[in-house]
């Protein structure tokens, strides 16, 4: 019996990176997986078939997370196919990086949209099924960079902000319904993306932090299994950061 044997889970943005070490660790728990992405299509594919390996049931969905209507539709297919829904992960998450007097308005809204509108469209679409079965737990990844700002990021820390509020307000409204919405803020955490970053740059982020090392996406995937699971039952509206001490 795994820690989320019986769940359903949702989880947004996990062609690969830290959604994609989520989609494989609930899988290892036993929770059934639908997931989506949205360019990698390959990518999801071949997760799916890597997750039903487990025995459980996954399906990957194409489904752009800012969308409103298409969050909607989403939702609904997912709690027909798999008969319920009692995890939602708001992975799914972009950077469009640039000093604010360079900024423009499209990196701004498009940032926005993606990463933090995406929590309010899928909560808002989850929640009818949640609340029904007077059960439920909402994660949504954010950032130590939403707690602390990052020059050449004010859109990305602005969304990832957004998502702690956002968490914050949806743990008090839903809290006597039983669902509970938590935040995970990771810091460094070496995926794809890092990989192709210039080896330097990356050994003087890791020197910066207090554990001297990036995290591992597993590590976050693991604060997310905690998160979803029973052994969280009374934890809610809170922020756990997975950065290795790099923010006190
Ligand atoms: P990543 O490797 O770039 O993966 C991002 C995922 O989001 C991909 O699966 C991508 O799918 C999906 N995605 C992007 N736009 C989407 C959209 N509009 N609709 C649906 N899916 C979409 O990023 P990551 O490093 O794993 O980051 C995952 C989350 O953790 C993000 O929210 C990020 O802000 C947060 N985070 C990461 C770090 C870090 O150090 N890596 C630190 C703090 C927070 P496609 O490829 O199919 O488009």
């Amino acid at each position: 019996m795994g820690l989320l044997s019986g769940k359903t889970a949702l989880i947004t943005g996990a062609s690969k990176g830290i959604g994609r070490a989520i989609a494989i660790r609930y899988a290892q728990e036993g929770a059934n997986v639908a997931f989506t992405y949205l360019s990698s299509v390959e990518k999801g594919q071949a997760l799916e078939n890597e997750l039903a390996a487990f025995g459980i049931k996954a399906k990957g969905y194409k489904s752009d997370a800012s969308n409103f209507a298409a969050a909607d539709e989403l939702v609904n297919a997912v709690v027909s196919e798999f008969g319920g829904l009692d995890i939602l992960i708001n992975n799914a998450g972009i950077t469009r990086d640039n000093l604010l007097m360079r900024m423009t308005e499209d990196a701004w809204d498009e940032v926005i949209n993606v990463n933090l509108k995406s929590c309010f469209n899928t909560v808002k679409a989850a929640t009818r099924t949640m609340m029904k079965a007077k059960a439920g737990s909402i994660i949504n990844i954010t950032s130590v960079v939403g707690i602390k700002g990052n020059a050449g990021q004010a859109n990305y820390a602005a969304s990832k902000s957004g998502i702690v509020g956002f968490t914050k307000s949806v743990a008090l409204e839903l809290g006597s319904r039983n669902i509970r919405c938590n935040a995970v803020a990771p810091g460094f955490i070496e995926t794809e993306m890092t990989a192709v970053l210039d080896e330097k740059t990356v050994q003087g982020w890791r020197d910066a932090i207090p554990m001297k090392r990036g995290g591992q996406p597993d590590e976050v995937a693991n604060a997310c299994v905690f998160l979803g699971s029973d052994m969280s039952s009374y934890i809610s509206g809170q922020v756990l950061q997975v950065d290795g001490a790099m923010l006190t």
